[in-house]
């Protein structure tokens, strides 16, 4: 029943992380394009954003593939006792029903 649940905040996680990392190098590519037609270097905070953006996006793509990978397999399970049955199998170990 609650079988799959919990990869969910582990997916929803790493997708909020990757937008907010690719938030941030977008802000972090504005202002670089932005300071390209003003004068003088790149405003301050354009540096902590690229350094904040670029472990952000790696960290979501990764929790996202964690979440993906930790995924269960998909098994039929006996409606009758919700034994998880074999692959291939006709009749449920648990209980003897047919699956
Ligand atoms: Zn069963």
């Amino acid at each position: 029943m609650g079988n799959g649940g919990r990869r969910t905040p582990l997916r929803v996680l790493g997708a909020l992380v990757l937008l907010a990392g690719v938030f941030l190098l977008l802000v972090t590519l504005m202002e670089l394009f932005g300071s390209l037609s003003a004068d003088g270097g790149p405003g301050g905070w354009a540096w902590w954003t690229a350094v904040a953006g670029l472990p952000l996006v790696v960290a979501g793509g990764w929790l996202l593939q964690a979440g993906a990978a930790t995924e269960p397999p998909k098994r039929p399970a006996c409606a009758t006792c919700g034994r998880e049955a074999r692959p291939g199998a006709r009749f449920c170990d648990g209980c003897g029903a047919l699956l």
